[in-house]
């Protein structure tokens, strides 16, 4: 029987009870089976960068011993601006979920990155909602593909750790519709997605887990939402006013969820659990607080994607294969594609022989691999590849390779964090930077620093960073600096003094070989950056409006988020939205915008060429950019619309051509409670970074 026959019989076969049941889960990572009615358990996984341990909360998930793989963070993902890519991943790591006998993986995170300090600014895909759109729909679509159950999160406005159970977010509509909903309207409309996870905080006074805005008028009835929303872990505040907006099921559930309510971790940060159980939904309804119709409703949400996802047909019952050659290889391409080559001066990279003939490896992060942020996202791996292992196989056996800890990570090794051990393990890097060709110091943030949970303090690098990368930089001209972070990490002290800077993000389980093959050439890198590095923290556009005060933030610059802030005031960013370099160069000709003039409602299409004027093969990112000549609202200078990215070989070119619908020129109108696009002037701009325009074309909207 199609779908919608099977769960309305399913649905009139149910009692009451058998009803209320499904509402909550009845463990830490599982939904109650039905026996009777041969209704299986939802069996769930945290994700999105891979396949996490389910036993037991967060903090205590990292002791279970299911080794899978460990893919790049969803930042890396958005550095990569890899539509295909970021569905093979969505694919592999459903392909793992299954091998491993579960059903759903809680992911793709598409929350927007804010501002730099947010602790999980590593998990999303960036500060864009166009580039975060694409590429949620794309895991999603691969998951999808697997049948099994995504749950794209966090709805909404997820973007700070600090108070996140507690804090009471102002952000007005258009903001929302502009910033935070496109990645959530995206899944729903373009992909279809089977579930959804509410937010930790609130938005505009009530908590997203029943707030009838988000999940009524716009989840449902604006988008047309047919699957079911979960809550986030420890969440919900009610019965049925969480019901009745729409939040169709409550996890964790049954006693371990019993014994975490009744710890001082629980309770401490504002968690709240426990609304949703069978005793308190018959009461609800019984009482006449909450309609049948509403437990139905969410019954039925959850039966349509249990049909959907096969999971009535097919049992996944574990024992397979995972960690294949396949998924190591999504895996290493991936953490290829998102390297950032942010800066290369005098031909400073890529290294290798004859030039240089030793290298010294240096800091933190290059005998220690750090594969992915803290909190639900990270995986244990059964292997990873640290950047000096990666350094030592790409730079081959013509350059003698060397290595030394010069700082250690904060937080990790108390012996060594006395002045006269940091002084001793400095000048031991150093000594070993003076006598080689090149110095390669890999700093960055770990996962005790950056990570769900709490934000980062400050954008600066750990303690003694800078120092080292200052010092190494004195005693070698030929110093390269890798980052291994989530967001942007301030620069300023030492980058005037370093040839050459390249951010590697977290790069999971294959973040070595990508490093080692960057750095010595034997790929080129092609990574653009999906978030704005400003220079401090200061020049942030939501600094001064977080993390809020008295439980309050006021997300005040509006839609002025990211690049749109920095065009706003004009501020001039460390390294701009979109940038990266390549060994190789390309050249931008041909643009074309047609037609001129376009009636309301066609399409404008866009074409040019792009082609590799250097000597080595490469993947260059163009990106498109629509300026609203004349508006009756004022809006950003410009906004990413379209991207491709485009591989090219020495000498070859490319016609790339997109297509502009109504989305591409619209902004959301309050005063019509929709989407609009007004008639008149607009300018089509094609860059290589969102500062770095090198076309410009127009075309006029009709009336
Ligand atoms: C996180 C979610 C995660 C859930 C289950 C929560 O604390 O915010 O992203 O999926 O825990 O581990």
């Amino acid at each position: 029987m199609p779908v919608e026959q099977r769960v309305e019989d399913l649905l009139h076969r149910m009692t009451p009870v058998e009803k209320a049941m499904m509402l909550s889960g009845t463990g830490w990572m599982e939904t109650q089976a039905n026996a009777r009615l041969g209704i299986p358990a939802i069996k769930m996984a945290d994700g999105p960068l891979g396949v996490r341990s389910w036993a037991g909360p967060s903090a205590r998930t990292n002791a279970e011993p299911v080794l899978t793989t460990s893919f790049p963070s969803g930042i890396a993902i958005g550095a990569s601006w890899d539509v295909e890519l970021a569905q093979r991943q969505g694919q592999a790591i459903a392909q793992e979920v299954k091998a491993l006998g579960r059903d759903m993986i809680l992911g793709p995170t598409v929350n927007i990155n804010r501002h730099p300090l947010w602790g999980r600014n590593f998990e999303g895909y960036g500060e864009d909602p166009y580039l975060t759109s694409r590429l949620g729909v794309a895991f999603i679509k691969g998951v999808q593909a697997e049948k099994v159950i995504p749950s794209v999160k966090h709805f909404a406005a997820n973007n700070q750790e600090f108070e996140r159970h507690r804090i009471d977010e102002k952000i007005d509509a258009r903001t929302l519709h502009e910033i935070y909903f496109p990645a959530f309207k995206a899944a729903v409309q373009e992909a279809g997605v089977w579930a959804v996870m509410s937010a930790y905080n609130k938005v505009n006074g009530q908590w997203c887990a029943e707030n009838p805005f988000l999940l009524t008028d716009t989840l449902q009835k604006r988008w047309g939402f047919q699957g079911f929303v979960i809550s986030d872990w420890g969440s919900t505040y009610s019965t049925a006013p969480t019901v009745a907006a729409g939040m169709n099921l409550e996890m964790p559930g049954g006693e371990p969820m019993r014994s975490w309510m009744t710890t001082a971790e629980f309770k401490d940060v504002g968690n709240g659990a426990g609304w949703l159980t069978q005793e308190k939904v018959l009461a609800a309804v019984a009482a006449g607080q909450l309609k049948q119709e509403a437990v139905d409703d969410s019954v039925r949400r959850m039966l349509r994607v249990m049909f959907t996802a096969g999971l009535f047909d097919i049992t996944h019952v574990g024992g397979g294969e995972i960690d294949t050659a396949e998924q190591k290889a999504v895996a290493r391409r991936a953490a290829t594609e998102s390297i950032v080559l942010l800066k290369n001066e005098g031909g400073a990279l890529p290294l290798g022989a004859p030039k240089i003939r030793s290298v010294a490896v240096i800091g933190p992060s290059a005998a220690i691999p750090r594969t992915g942020g803290g909190g639900s996202s990270l995986v244990r791996p059964r292997y990873s590849v640290t950047a000096l292992d990666g350094i030592k196989q790409a730079a081959g056996p013509q350059v003698k390779v060397d290595h030394a800890l010069g700082v250690t990570m904060q937080g990790e090794d108390a012996v060594n964090e006395t002045p006269e051990a940091r002084t001793r393990l400095r000048n031991e890097a150093v000594e070993l930077a003076r006598k080689s060709d090149a110095a390669i110091v890999v700093v960055g943030n770990s996962f005790k620093i950056e990570s769900e949970d709490f934000d980062r303090s400050s954008m600066d690098l750990p303690a003694g960073q800078d120092e080292l990368i200052e010092a190494v930089a004195a005693a070698n001209k030929n110093t390269i600096v890798v980052i291994v972070a989530g967001s942007a990490v301030t620069m300023t002290k030492w980058i005037g003094r370093v040839p050459a800077v390249v951010q590697a993000w977290y790069g999971g389980q294959e973040a070595g070989h990508a490093i080692g093959d960057i750095l010595f050439g034997v790929q080129n890198p092609s990574g653009k950056l999906p978030v704005t590095f400003p220079k401090q923290w200061s020049d942030s556009p939501a600094y001064g409006n977080y993390p809020g005060d008295k439980l309050h933030v006021a997300y005040a610059e509006g839609i002025y988020v990211g690049y749109r802030g920095f065009d706003k005031r004009d501020v001039e960013p460390l390294f701009p939205f979109g940038h990266g370099l390549s060994y190789t160069k390309f050249d931008y000709s041909g643009l074309k915008v047609m037609p001129e003039k376009v009636p309301a409602g066609k399409l404008v299409v866009v074409t040019m060429q792009v082609r590799n004027s250097g000597a080595r093969a490469g993947a260059e990112i163009v990106q498109l950019y629509v300026h609203d000549v004349k508006s009756s609202v004022d809006r950003p200078l410009k906004e990413l619309k379209g991207f491709q990215r485009v591989m090219l070989s020495p000498g070859e070119a490319r016609n790339v051509s997109f297509t502009l619908d109504k989305s591409a020129m619209s902004f959301f109108s309050t005063a019509k409670d929709d989407w609009v696009a007004e008639p008149g002037g607009f300018e089509v701009w094609i860059g290589a970074s969102s500062r770095d325009i090198r076309l410009k074309g127009a075309f006029e909207l009709a009336p």
